[in-house]
């Protein structure tokens, strides 16, 4: 045998880290061949560039003609994506068109891959320029922190040209440091073999003693025996006689309090509900609608479902829209299943999700609930997987990439070839139409625990209120009634209103101008505690005052009306009552939202008021009287699903009244009293609701009868951005084989939007082939300055 050949050269297949839709083949030096395997990430050179990448898979010899670059370092001891999930990414990834490598960046936890980027820097001279220089701002920005060639904005493109010439800033490639890292400890023990301390100070010697006894144990707990040990432990470490060791500390976002767990005894429909889905578990794949009323118990059938999962030594994976309804179903699981629990969602730490992660993949932790980002948890061989509030829109994400939780639920349980069950008091259409024919198993609770009876709605037709003046425009003579006899008997209010600010329109009384969002096309809400008129979508803000910045005139007024005007409204007819606002302004900082919740359900308030935030799934017993301000809002979307929206919305909110002992009253002010939606809504008929809404999307052939992919096009001019839309257009035309109904080019709903101009193509049809060449072909348009994005399923228009 020849022993001189050089062995075979290990080539693997890399998904990378960056937009680029195939994986690459890279090799592997011989001294990192020991430590690759699917599942890895490693760092490869691609182009000038140094990036994270996936190892999908060993693979043959590369294609001819193709020069192999090593990988140059591998980042992890041990997979972070179980190899046998790879192909649940790579079915995703080719789902929504979205590269895998940036598929498995997103589903990874943040904060854990390397890479390099352009930076523009200062120069040591730059950093002498003193204030007078024309661009000294762009230069103070510069000195707090180098900024992405990638992230210039307009403006400071030109200015870095100058500024380069001037020799005043450089641009240098930086690498990323990893923001996510495990945290340790450390420990101390005795050495084997040694014998006591030979010292005349008792404080060694007892010091060495305990370890012995109580070790390994850390300074913390060794602090709890000895007040300051320092010396002692450098002391003995000196001498040998006890070693150092190093702890992996797992942050828990849950924290120890454990809640008090009664589990009640199940009623007749929720034990044939449990019934059924425990009679398929062993049998494979399997999709069930849980359509039960608000209150009727649809957590505690999760609750048995997940226990006879555990049981059986399998894992489940529970998911729920907000991260606010985390917290309280969290607390409810855990009190069941004490330490078995893992939370995911973007709302833990880098490092506290990491640790999450790492203990789901070492088997440690069986049972996962979390956002929709929890359909990734590394958990082997579900059982169940559970999707609470199915219908919620926050399943979407609505950024890189655009997945829909609930959807890809339904996908993992078909490669894990378990058990499904989306549950909700307000199913989606889709999933109704996907009951009705029969693909989903359809399992219902219709009435609420302990006969309690849904609230009885009320309607105030808000036409008839025209001669009403002050408060009572926004809170009606019947609320009013209402929340009076609620407060005085010590009841909880609940005021719904699915706009947040003092008011939404501010207009000059004198040009008839709209006070505009500088660089969205939309107009800007008054913000009365912060004295400042704010943009929605870009977060823009100027000082709010009378003068119209158009005419010059004080004569701006602000008509409609938000949250923060519902408090004021509130506060000026129950002076005593303690009223609490609920709403994006409100709770922005980490754990407030919690900390509401719990003054709520501690009946530390008597008047709630609320956007949509407050309408999902939450318990709050103490709530008797639920008024929604304007029950019309949610019908200007323009949005084929506007009218699915506000059904569930009303519903749900609707269904937080009288959950308790008492039961509840709903006072509905609306504008359009004969609507479906409102109509439907007020008898909390979900069925009632989808037998009109289907046949109006099977008339218009919408989804659930066909399958839509947008093409978002933007960019900064608004030609440009208008010819591309025009070419994609034609692109989509001639590869769609006349197969896809084309919508546009038009202009997006909101025209303008962060400076960025914005048209929209929507792609719509049956033959799933048909309709992703035709979006392939739109996206792959290339102009300049022109952003163009596929959004498969989207969720608005
Ligand atoms: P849903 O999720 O359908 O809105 P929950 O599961 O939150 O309803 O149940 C509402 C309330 O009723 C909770 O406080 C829960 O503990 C209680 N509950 C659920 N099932 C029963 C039951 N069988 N008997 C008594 N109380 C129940
Ligand atoms: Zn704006």
């Amino acid at each position: 045998m020849d022993t001189s050949m050089p062995s075979q050269a290990l080539l693997i297949s890399v998904a990378v880290d960056a937009p680029l839709m195939t994986p690459f083949t890279y090799g592997v030096p011989d001294k990192l061949r020991t430590s690759v395997t699917p599942g890895i990430r490693v760092l490869v050179p691609l182009g000038k560039r140094t990036v994270t990448g996936y190892v999908l898979r060993i693979t043959a010899s590369p294609p001819d003609g193709i020069r192999i670059v090593d990988i140059l370092d591998v980042l992890d001891t041990s997979p972070l994506v179980p190899p046998e999930h790879l192909p649940f990414y790579q079915r995703m990834a080719a789902y929504y068109h979205h590269p895998l490598g940036e598929t498995l960046a997103t589903a990874l936890p943040s904060g854990l891959n390397l890479s390099d980027r352009s930076m523009v820097v200062l120069t040591d001279k730059g950093q002498h320029a003193g204030p007078e220089h024309p661009f000294n701002c762009f230069l103070d920005k510069l000195a707090r922190k180098p900024i992405p060639l990638q992230k210039l904005q307009g403006m400071e493109k030109k200015q870095v040209t100058q500024l380069l010439e001037e020799g005043l800033v450089a641009i240098e490639r930086i690498f990323s440091p990893k923001k996510a890292s495990p945290r340790t400890r450390k420990t101390y023990a005795v050495t084997d073999g040694m014998q006591p301390p030979l010292s005349t100070s008792p404080a060694r010697l007892s010091l060495w003693e305990w370890l012995k006894e109580n070790g390994p144990a850390d300074t913390g707990r060794i602090q709890q025996v000895m007040p300051s040990p320092t010396a002692s432990l450098r002391w003995l470490r000196e001498k040998g006689l006890i070693a150092e060791g190093e702890v992996r500390i797992f942050r828990d976002p849950l924290g120890d309090t454990v809640e008090q767990d009664s589990p009640p005894r199940l009623n007749d429909e929720q034990k044939s509900a449990v019934q059924t889905i425990l009679d398929h578990m062993n049998r494979g794949f399997h999709r069930f609608l849980l359509h039960g009323v608000t209150g009727s118990g649809k957590t505690e059938v999760y609750l048995h479902l997940v226990e006879a999962c555990l049981e059986r030594g399998k894992t489940a994976i529970v998911l729920v829209p907000e991260i606010a309804l985390i917290s309280q179903i969290a607390g409810r699981f855990r009190a069941r299943f004490g330490e078995k629990v893992a939370v995911l969602h973007s709302g833990l730490s880098k490092g506290e999700r990491l640790d999450q992660w790492e203990k789901i993949l070492s088997g440690e932790l069986p049972l996962v609930i979390g956002a929709r980002s929890a359909i990734f948890a590394p958990v082997l061989k579900p059982g169940i997987i559970i999707v609470d509030e199915e219908h919620d829109p926050s399943y979407k994400q609505d950024t890189g990439l655009r997945y829909n939780g609930r959807d890809m639920s339904i996908l993992r349980a078909q490669l894990e070839n378990c058990t499904v069950v989306l549950g909700s008091a307000t199913p989606s259409v889709q999933s109704f139409e996907n009951a009705r024919n029969g693909r989903f198993s359809l399992l219902k609770l219709t009435r609420r625990v302990n006969q309690r009876p849904l609230p009885e709605v009320s309607l105030v037709d808000l036409r008839e209120m025209k001669q009403a003046s002050g408060v009572e425009r926004y809170i009606s003579r019947p609320l009013y009634g209402a929340m009076k006899t609620a407060l005085e008997k010590g009841e909880q209010v609940l005021l719904f209103l699915n706009r947040r600010g003092y008011a939404g329109f501010p207009v000059c009384g004198a040009c008839g101008e709209i006070v505009r969002c500088r660089h969205c096309d939309i107009s800007l809400t008054l913000h009365r505690k912060a004295n400042a008129f704010l943009c929605h979508f870009c977060g823009f803000s100027m000082a709010s005052g009378p003068l119209c910045p158009s005419c010059r005139a004080p004569e701006v007024r602000v008509l409609g009306m938000g949250t923060e005007k519902v408090e004021a409204a509130a506060h000026y007819l129950f002076p005593d009552a303690r009223i609490l606002r609920m709403d994006q302004d409100t709770t922005g900082k980490k754990g407030q939202l919690i900390r509401m919740l719990r003054q709520i359900r501690n009946r530390e308030v008597d008047i709630l008021v609320g956007t949509q935030m407050v309408a999902k799934g939450h318990d709050f017993p103490g709530i008797t009287v639920v008024g929604i301000l304007n029950a019309d809002l949610g019908l200007s979307f323009p949005d084929f699903r506007a009218g699915e929206r506000n059904f569930q919305t009303l519903a749900q909110v609707a269904g937080r009244a009288g959950r308790g002992e008492l039961s509840g009253r709903v006072i509905l002010q609306t504008y359009n009293p004969d609507h479906y939606s409102i109509r439907t809504a007020c008898s909390q008929d979900s069925e009632a609701f989808f037998k009109e809404e289907i046949t109006t999307r099977r008339m218009l052939g919408y989804p659930p009868f066909s399958r839509m992919i947008q093409i978002r096009i933007s960019g900064e001019k608004e030609e440009r951005v208008q010819e591309t839309a025009r070419m994609a257009a034609e692109a989509a035309k001639s590869a769609s084989s006349g197969k896809v109904r084309i919508l546009g080019p038009a202009e997006a709903p909101i025209a303008r939007m962060a400076g960025q101009f914005r048209h929209q193509i929507l792609l719509m049809g049956t033959d799933i082939a048909c309709l992703n060449e035709s979006a392939m072909a739109a996206v792959d348009i290339r102009v300049s300055g022109v952003r163009l994005l596929m959004d498969v399923d989207p969720y608005s228009m």
